[in-house]
């Protein structure tokens, strides 16, 4: 397939790993658009079905242009396998789902994107599945938690929006010795800051729409195993068809050669904002990764290379109203745009308690750290002093 020295440092290998080149030697990654596979005869199509996927048969079990992509991110990641699908939550209910049976048990952190939350507490549950939600920030609950055998352990770190992190180096031993598999969303870290493997996480998926695009285009997703549970997921995955798009794929190769300067340029912007933001008057609270006022900021400095783009803020209550605060600081917004997505190369601000959280009740929210007045910035690749005096302009009219 590559002649390449597999040596190669991680950034090189967002440039040219899994590279598959056809016939015509062409220097960009080609997309293959096709569904189907010719044979040239009907002894091969038999061949074709009998032995191990090592040719193309049909594009929802796999693809050239999807199998570039997976190759690439799996090099990358430190993973020998990797399965691309259409979105993040489509990776995340085959990990969960592809693994378990009714009668399990499963362990999982609260702090969880909405959509997660759901697969691995309703859905989960209502496929006879125990589900045991805990407070990932905290040692005990996991120790309570994991003193029964369990199948599988879900969480995110640092979590979306209010970025709590969760102790792998604690968690992974536990999980091991209740007989769980665990199971990382890594979308807030990204490939470029965090790697789970290091420390014996078994599954990592990803939202490929989010910082691996980059750029807002498409979406995507990925889950990345060893073989174990490769064998384990792929029969599932085949026959319910969570396919990523070969054209998707090629627009995510193409955020994978760019992943990593756009990852590090983000996380010094935000840097810049979040301290930025800590300093001004309207602000009542900045969490941030990369900050030291992160209140688990010891433990992000051993799990994550740098902060990443995600800041969430708090603002002080104007006339006793953080939501009229929290909107007249996103409505002053000229350059920040107002979105619920993130990991963009436009910065975008989202007020989670209307939007992305609405469905939680005040209770649940106030558990999770989302106020009226939280903000969640995905700080993008414009320039720092632009974002800076974009939300700056909004801020000053609060105090
Ligand atoms: C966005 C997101 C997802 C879901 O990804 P989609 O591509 O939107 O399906 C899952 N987990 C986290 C942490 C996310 O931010």
């Amino acid at each position: 397939m590559s002649d390449l020295p597999d040596d190669l440092n991680p950034a090189t290998q967002l440039v040219h790993g899994g590279t598959r080149r056809s016939q015509f030697e062409e220097t960009s990654e080609a997309i293959f658009l096709t569904s189907g596979f010719v044979y040239g005869s009907a002894e091969a199509a038999e061949a074709a079905f009998v032995n191990d996927g090592s040719r193309f048969v049909y594009s929802r079990f796999r693809n050239p242009t999807v199998a570039m992509f997976e190759d690439r991110l799996a090099q990358y990641e430190g993973f020998p396998r990797c399965f691309a699908t259409a979105s993040g939550m489509a990776a995340v209910h085959a990990a969960v789902f592809g693994l378990l049976k009714a009668g399990d048990r499963l362990v999982a952190s609260r702090a969880l994107f909405g959509s997660c939350l759901y697969i691995v507490s309703d859905l989960a549950r209502r496929f006879g599945i125990e589900s045991v939600i805990i407070d990932g920030t905290k040692h005990e609950e996991w120790e309570k938690a994991l003193s029964v055998p369990t199948n599988l352990v879900f969480l995110e770190t640092p979590s979306n929006p209010c970025l709590e992190v969760v102790d792998l180096e604690h968690v992974v031993p536990l999980a091991h010795k209740a007989g769980a598999k665990v199971v990382v969303d890594n979308v807030f870290a990204t490939p470029v800051l965090q790697k789970p493997r290091q420390y014996g996480v078994d599954v990592v998926v990803y939202s490929a729409t989010k910082h691996i695009d980059g750029q807002g285009r498409c979406l995507g997703g990925a889950i990345l195993c060893d073989d174990e549970v490769a064998a384990q997921l792929a029969p599932y995955l085949r026959h319910t068809g969570p396919a990523m798009s070969p054209f998707n794929a090629w627009v995510l190769l193409k955020g994978l050669e760019t992943l990593e300067l756009r990852v590090k340029a983000q996380s010094a912007s935000a840097l810049a904002v979040a301290t930025f933001l800590e300093n001004h008057p309207a602000v009542e609270r900045v969490l941030y990764a990369g900050l030291d006022s992160h209140p688990q900021r010891a433990l992000l400095k051993k799990q994550m290379k740098a902060g990443s783009n995600l800041i969430c803020f708090h603002l002080k209550p104007v006339n006793g109203d953080a939501k009229a605060a929290a909107f007249a600081t996103l409505n002053g917004l000229k350059i920040v745009k107002i979105s619920n997505n993130l990991g963009d190369s436009k910065s975008l601000a989202t007020h989670p308690s209307t939007t992305t959280h609405q469905r939680l009740t005040v209770e649940e929210k106030a558990i999770l750290g989302i106020g009226p007045g939280t903000i969640r910035l995905s700080v993008g690749l414009e320039d720092a002093d632009d974002i800076i005096a974009d939300l700056k302009r909004g801020l000053d009219t609060l105090v």
